[in-house]
């Protein structure tokens, strides 16, 4: 009777130890030491190195690349607290580096995996093994990424102007609402420059609209080239520009104003036959204490705009000064 018990119990092992064997996930069992006591046939796969080679001997000593310290401590925790421990490919991308063998995630070249650490119970209650499973995720973290990628791009175009890759309207004035609250905070100082192209209407008359766009396009390079990164530059209207230049008093801004006014002058963009030149006015507003809101800062670089306008065009004009 005993014996038959034995011989059940010895079946019962053998075919619970090949549906290990044939399971799509990674088992390896540890001891206290970090021997390996057991390597299943997923983990003989994908690594390349068959259980014969690995059955006790060290983990971190047969693969070196495992993050040997930190791992010793989440097995510790669990040898001592008898609790499982889990960690997710989105804190560890892999415990194990195994090249991604699916073809339909094309871009993943390593495989992504999340990870349990079971403690293993004794029949007298003792932890002396912890089971690792190695869960191949690599799908599901490529089509999250991607996800991810795809949401940062459609973010990046609600942002942007479609004919320049400047920032449109919308998202440029969030940004100098920002710098505005900003400024209340540090005072630190910054200035906006509106900016317009002179007789744009001439250039489309004369060369059509699509040279006009042409023209946009690459006085929205000069402008992108000329500003610094923390600067904020967008397409505010038609052929009407505006940077918000960070941490910038207004004898500066006038050494920018003057540096992209000289800079259009000179560009000559092709149209047909033609080479069209034009040329811009500007004008510099710098945020103050008395500035009352966002609108207010607009306006009064508006107003030294048509000042420039007024008095001749091709030139820049900063509001509080002179006569505008
Ligand atoms: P000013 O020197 O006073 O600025 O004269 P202007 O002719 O440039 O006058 P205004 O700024 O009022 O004219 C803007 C013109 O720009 C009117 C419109 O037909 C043209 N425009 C607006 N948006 C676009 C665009 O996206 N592409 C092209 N090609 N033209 C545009
Ligand atoms: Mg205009
Ligand atoms: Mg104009």
């Amino acid at each position: 009777m005993g014996d038959q018990q034995d011989m059940n119990g010895i079946e019962e092992l053998h075919w619970q130890l090949g549906l290990l064997q044939t399971l799509d996930v990674g088992l390896l069992v540890v001891d206290r030491q970090y021997n390996v006591q057991l390597w299943n046939s997923f983990m003989a796969n994908h690594s390349g190195v068959p259980a014969s080679d690995i059955q006790q001997h060290n983990l971190m000593a047969v693969f070196k690349e495992l993050p040997a310290g930190w791992l010793r401590r989440k097995l510790d925790a669990v040898f001592m607290l008898k609790n499982p421990s889990y960690i997710s490919w989105e804190q560890r991308p892999f415990l194990f580096e195994f090249k991604s063998h699916r073809p339909i995630t094309g871009r993943a070249s390593f495989m992504y995996q999340n990870v349990s650490l079971i403690p293993l119970t004794s029949p007298n209650g003792d932890v002396n093994h912890v089971g690792i499973l190695i869960y191949d995720v690599t799908d599901v973290a490529m089509t999250r990424l991607q996800l991810q990628a795809a949401n940062a791009k459609l973010k990046d175009l609600s942002r942007e102007d479609r004919l320049t890759g400047l920032f449109n309207r919308g998202y440029w004035e969030e940004c100098l609402d920002h710098e505005f609250s900003r400024y209340q905070r540090t005072q630190v100082k910054s200035c906006l420059v509106m900016l317009d192209i002179d007789h744009f209407k001439a250039i489309n008359d004369t060369y059509g609209h699509p040279a006009g766009d042409e023209v946009i396009r690459h006085l929205s390079n000069l402008l992108a080239s000329l500003a610094r990164k923390t600067d904020v530059v967008g397409r505010y209207g038609g052929e009407e520009f505006a940077v918000v230049l960070m941490d910038t008093d207004s004898v500066n801004a006038e050494i920018y104003c003057e540096r992209v006014r000289r800079a259009a002058e000179s560009i000559e963009v092709e149209a047909g036959d033609a080479k069209i030149s034009f040329t811009v006015s500007l004008g510099v507003s710098e945020l103050q204490a008395e500035t009352g809101s966002p609108a207010q800062w607009i306006t009064q670089a508006d107003q030294a705009l048509y000042h420039a306008k007024q008095h001749g065009r091709n030139r820049f004009s900063v509001y509080g000064l002179g006569d505008n």
